[in-house]
């Protein structure tokens, strides 16, 4: 699975880097950035998707293979 983060739409909530803290971190003022090129292991993909579904402002969001150009 890929994801990707759209920083235009975080809100600073930080639920991404609770669930996930492999592949988001947190900047000083709570806001995420992906660690890494989005690509998700398959034995993280659990902790991921709860972040991308706790997200509150919807910001991750799963790549699919036709919007991966
Ligand atoms: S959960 Fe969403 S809004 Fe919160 S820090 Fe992560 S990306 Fe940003």
């Amino acid at each position: 699975m890929k994801i990707r983060l759209d920083r235009t739409m975080c809100d600073g909530f930080g639920f991404c880097a609770k669930h996930a803290p492999k592949y988001f971190s947190l900047d000083d003022w709570g806001y995420a950035s992906l660690t890494g090129d989005g690509t998700v292991d398959e034995a993280d993909e659990r902790d991921v998707m709860r972040a991308l579904l706790d997200c509150p402002v919807h910001a991750i969001i799963e790549i699919t293979e036709d919007d991966d150009q």
